[in-house]
């Protein structure tokens, strides 16, 4: 990871005019959890629809999301299930956690052009997030999984589809991200790919497949803290 860099080159953003940012454990830090809180609704959900206990409706929620990206695809492939049902279950959640940032609402504001949310999860939970952050104004549009047709990233052909309806330039595009398979598609498309990493990488367990590789070469940035990044391109 060493080519990876912290601090962010003027020369890199200084022509960038739509800013693109995942939602979850990007616009907000990574301990917060609120997906733990997803989790467990979702997997709720499984072990009702299929009545399975909690750790086998677990172990399939979790080779659902290994398999098909989201957890939500495979329950669609294999069980038909209402896509909606499914969404209002998993954000049903408690957003308390997410305290007012004006900082980071500063700084996403201070950056030139657009802005916008590209999320897995919907709009209602983004807005939700956003809003108890006090930043979802500075956003010009969010593009959801219902926009995306329950494709989640990291599909190519989501991110067709959203840099599309809003005539994105990938040339003049930053994305910022939590997952680092979401910013392959990006960095291929030649935009300034960013990724978030937990303050407590270290403590962080995640899925193996989920971690970074040796093969990283689309990932330009990696910061723990998305407002002094912000802050220090347009310093
Ligand atoms: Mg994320």
């Amino acid at each position: 990871m060493t080519r990876i860099k912290n601090t962010p080159a003027k020369s890199d953003f200084e022509t960038v005019r739509d800013w693109v940012f995942d939602l979850d454990n990007t616009l907000y830090p990574h301990h917060v959890d609120l997906f733990a809180q997803i989790d467990k609704n979702m997997t709720g959900f499984v072990s009702e629809l299929l009545q399975l206990d909690p750790v086998e409706a677990k172990k399939l929620q979790k080779r659902y999301y290994h398999d098909h990206g989201t957890t939500l695809a495979g329950l669609m492939l294999h069980h038909g299930i209402d896509p909606q049902a499914f969404l209002e279950r998993a954000h049903a959640i408690d957003y308390s956690a997410l305290l007012p940032h004006p900082e980071l609402g500063e700084a996403i504001k201070a950056l030139p052009g657009r802005k916008f949310i590209l999320t897995n999860g919907t709009v209602a939970h983004a807005e939700k997030a956003a809003g108890a952050l006090g930043i979802l104004e500075h956003f010009d549009d969010i593009f959801d999984i219902v926009a995306a047709d329950y494709t989640p990233k990291p599909a190519s052909s989501t991110y067709d589809k959203f840099m599309s309806l809003n005539r994105v330039d990938t040339a003049h595009a930053a994305m910022f991200e939590d997952l680092p398979r979401n910013l392959v598609v990006p960095k291929a498309l030649g935009m300034r790919t960013v990724l978030l990493v937990p303050r407590n990488l270290e403590e962080v367990v995640t899925e193996s497949w989920e971690r970074l590789t040796d093969e990283d070469d689309y990932i330009d940035y990696a910061t723990a803290d998305l407002r002094a990044f912000l802050a220090e391109i347009m310093a």
